[in-house]
């Protein structure tokens, strides 16, 4: 990188050691930064309003172009506070501006000159006022003037000259962190003009040119470094596996895997013997049976002679996949225990006890699992279901309980390939795209209030014909009000339309013992349908529940419905899903349309995250993406995708990252990941 962009910040004239300080606060600490340092919004000076055409009281600011006519007395109120007020026009009418402690800027201006104000206004129609406008001399250029994101003891003005400090500093060169034969195919304009046109724009429209140069570099080295990890890091493993056959584990299944589900099987199975540590995403739509796959791999590990455990998201999801392990690796030898948060504590002592000396070979549980202090003797593989639930933190925490133990990421939420690329960047990846035989897609139809009679009544006829179903109410965030609309609703229809029938309830806050019993009998058939919110998770197996009904569907993201519906239609039935919204936006319509018209989840998820954006899409905002500082992954998609495309051509050619035209990406690809937490 020039050496000029890497100057300490304090080089610049006005910068001292406590100026310094301060910048640091906000990430500044070399002039690289500082030009790299983005306002959060611009302030438009160049059309302003006439002072007989504002509206006082507006939520929106206004210019206007002015001029002083009269100064009046400064008023001292108490000691600590200074009144002063001006008088301006622009000949269509008067302003009054009323000043808080800010004589100094008030003895400086100037009766007769010319000024633009910005601020709210206040005042009436009559006697418009604006408190501490903005203000800036009549005859300044800077039209569009930049709003730096500031701390405590960093102001507009002084950002504002030591941006300026830092492009003279530049001259006439023009530095980039980009090489040349990458220039040439971007497309975008060069970073001196990138960062004179994002700091003192000449119009909105080049600010926001500008803006994509510093947005693209930003994803581009995210992207960078984590297809450069991903090429470099070949991590060797502790527990190098045998072949096993797997045809013994195959036998005592009650169905035929899949082809997609034994690939998925068998990439671990190659993964876990290559002699390198492995990192894997199974990506498969819910339904195309993951679990089996994972008891297939924790097979694997055990006639290997070493430990692994399952990570669920919910305690449910986590005594569901304790029977199955039981079911599929008992026959086996093999010792599985389930580590739930509702054990007693001398049962937790002699499940914790067994795992650290190693009588279980599988040890399956939630969050408790890794949060306490568990102790495995020899860890080898990391099973995790329904990743994204999980934050980059926790997946973190995870690989270090054991000696870098293979790790396998299973995830039910198909994630369309650029935010993949960004949770996973370092993962393989192994998709189920196929559904076991004989599955039917889930018919699924939007309606209103107003078909919700005729709704229950379907939902009837699926119940006599001896199944089961779901009613789900929206509880976006578990709150105590949506709880109480569960258990509202749930008492109207014991009470009304489903009288004849045995109802469940499940909601979040209720303890797990209580969660596991309603469960139980739902499984059992004791219960014929189940009011709940979404605490039933995507991955809950009830083969004969076939009908589903989401109350306010309007409130979940597409991905999410999706997964609620996966739920029904597990055991080759024909299955049904009725989404009830009453929301007839356009925005709406579509999104019910979407989820009508598909079974596709990766459709649905790409439609999701194109109508909501990514924080949205995952429907929580603990979704591990990266924090990015001027880049924004809901609008910036497309420059996000071609970013990724550029570095992975960057890496194919270059895969260490050593050629002399890489040298400067490099250095900033080493620095980001030196900052390491940032990237998953
Ligand atoms: P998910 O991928 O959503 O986690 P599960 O692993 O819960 O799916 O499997 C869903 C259901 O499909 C389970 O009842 C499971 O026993 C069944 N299943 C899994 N694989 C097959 C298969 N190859 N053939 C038939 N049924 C299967
Ligand atoms: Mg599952």
């Amino acid at each position: 990188m020039d050496s000029r962009l890497e100057r300490e910040i304090t080089y610049l004239k006005g910068v001292g050691p406590k100026k310094a300080e301060i910048f640091k606060k906000v990430g500044v600490e070399t002039v690289y930064d500082l030009l790299q340092y983005c306002p959060r919004d611009y302030i438009d000076l160049s059309e302003p309003a006439a002072v007989a055409d504002v509206r006082p009281n507006e939520e929106e600011p206004y210019s206007v172009r002015v001029r002083l006519v009269k100064k009046l007395p400064v008023a001292r109120v108490r000691k600590g506070l200074t009144i002063s007020k001006a008088v301006f026009t622009d000949d269509t009418a008067d302003i009054t501006v009323t000043l808080f402690n800010q004589e100094y800027t008030f003895s400086n201006m100037q009766e007769e000159k010319q000024y633009v104000l910005y601020g709210k206004v206040t005042g009436n129609m009559l006697r418009p006022e604006m408190n501490s406008p903005m203000i800036f001399a009549g005859d300044s250029e800077d039209l569009i003037v930049p709003v730096y994101p500031l701390t405590e003891g960093l102001t507009q003005q002084f950002v504002r000259k030591e941006v300026k400090a830092a492009l003279d500093l530049l001259g006439g060169d023009s530095p980039d962190i980009m090489p040349q034969y990458l220039l040439d195919k971007i497309k975008l304009p060069s970073l001196k003009y990138a960062w004179e046109n994002v700091h003192f724009p000449r119009s909105v429209y080049s600010a926001v040119e500008a803006r994509r140069r510093l947005i693209f570099d930003e994803f581009f080295i995210y992207s960078l470094a984590i297809a450069y990890r991903r090429s470099t890091s070949d991590e060797m493993s502790d527990h190098v596996m045998k072949r096993y056959s797997m045809k013994p584990f195959k036998e005592i299944l009650p169905f035929e895997m899949t082809e997609a589900q034994m690939k998925a099987a068998a990439d671990c199975g190659r993964d876990m013997m290559s002699g390198h540590r492995m990192n894997r995403l199974i990506q498969g739509d819910v339904g195309s049976g993951k679990t089996v796959v994972a008891a297939c791999i924790a097979y694997y590990a055990f006639k290997n002679g070493y430990q692994s455990c399952l990570m669920a998201p919910t305690e449910i999801l986590a005594a569901q996949h304790y029977e199955t392990f039981r079911k599929y690796l008992e026959p086996f030898g093999a010792k599985v225990c389930l580590l739930s948060g509702g054990l007693r504590p001398k049962q937790k002592k002699e499940i914790l006890a067994g795992i650290a000396d190693g009588s279980y070979d599988v040890a399956v549980g939630t969050h408790a699992l890794f949060y306490g202090d568990v102790q495995f003797k020899d860890l080898a593989l990391v099973i995790t279901d329904e990743q994204h639930r999980f934050g980059v933190e926790q997946r973190r925490k995870l690989s270090s309980k054991g000696r870098n133990p293979h790790t396998v990421v299973m995830s039910a939420t198909p994630i369309p390939r650029t935010l993949a690329l960004m949770l996973y960047g370092d993962l393989q990846v192994s998709v189920i795209n196929e559904l076991p035989s004989g599955r039917k897609p889930v018919q699924t139809y939007a309606v209103s209030g107003k078909m919700r009679e005729r709704a229950y009544g379907f939902v009837k006829k699926q119940l006599d014909a001896g199944h089961q179903g779901f009613i789900v109410c929206p509880a976006v965030e578990e709150s105590e009000l949506d709880i109480k609309n569960a258990k509202t609703y749930y008492e109207e229809l014991s009470r009304g339309a489903f009288a004849d029938y045995k109802l469940g309830l499940l909601y979040g806050k209720m303890t797990a013992a209580d969660k596991q019993a309603v469960m139980d009998a739902f499984k059992e058939g004791t219960i014929d349908l189940l009011v709940s919110t979404t605490v039933v998770e995507v991955g809950v197996d009830v083969p004969n529940a076939t009908v589903m009904v989401v109350e306010n569907a309007d409130r979940f993201g597409l991905s999410q419905l999706h997964q609620l519906r996966g739920r029904v239609g597990r055991g080759g039935d024909e299955a049904f899903c009725v989404l009830i919204t009453d929301n007839t936006s356009p925005e709406n319509v579509k999104r019910m349309k979407a989820i009508s018209g598909t079974n596709d989840g990766f459709k649905v998820a790409e439609e999701d995250l194109r109508l909501r954006g990514p924080g949205d899409f995952f429907g929580t905002n603990q979704h591990g993406l990266p924090a990015f500082k001027i880049a924004d992954l809901t609008r910036d998609i497309e420059l996000l995708e071609r970013a990724q495309k550029l570095s992975a051509m960057v890496i194919e050619e270059d895969p260490a990252l050593i050629g002399s035209k890489n040298r400067d990406l490099s250095s900033l690809v080493q620095a980001l990941l030196r900052r390491g937490a940032e990237i998953s």
